[in-house]
């Protein structure tokens, strides 16, 4: 069975439960989703996988009013990009975290929760979530 007869679930299931992603050899740039090729080196870059740091720090958000479809009891919730402490930027729902704790700057941290049962392929149902760490 090769790799790509796999439901895309469990394709996917690398990247979405472990932030599997890549990396540049040559420049040292972190990538998550994983590139296919370095935007900085092209063919000179070789691309490594490489698991993504588990800790960051909020470099801007928003706070969601209105939910897509599946959910609507979670609002309002704050989505936010987070700078990955290797240097690679994630987006992502924060959750667990006080109100008035959901700052640019703040240190997060990875969790792991169900985002949806509606939409498991849908663009931002990944496995994970980030909190704000004291
Ligand atoms: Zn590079």
């Amino acid at each position: 069975m090769t790799n790509n007869s796999l439901p895309l679930m469990w394709r996917k299931f690398p990247e979405r439960y472990l932030l599997m992603g890549n990396k540049c050899t040559n420049c040292g740039t972190a990538f998550f989703p994983a590139r296919k090729m370095c935007p900085n080196c092209r063919r000179k870059g070789k691309l490594v996988d490489e698991g993504m740091s588990k800790e960051g720090e909020i470099i801007t958000f928003t706070e969601m009013f209105s939910a897509p479809y599946g959910f609507e009891l979670e609002t309002p919730y704050f989505i936010a990009i987070i700078k990955l402490n290797n240097g690679a930027k994630v987006l992502s729902q924060i959750v667990d975290s006080a109100h008035e704790k959901v700052k640019i700057g703040a240190k997060v941290q990875k969790v792991f929760r169900k985002i949806s049962d509606i939409d498991p392929e849908g663009p931002i149902a990944y496995g994970y979530k980030f909190k704000v760490v004291e």
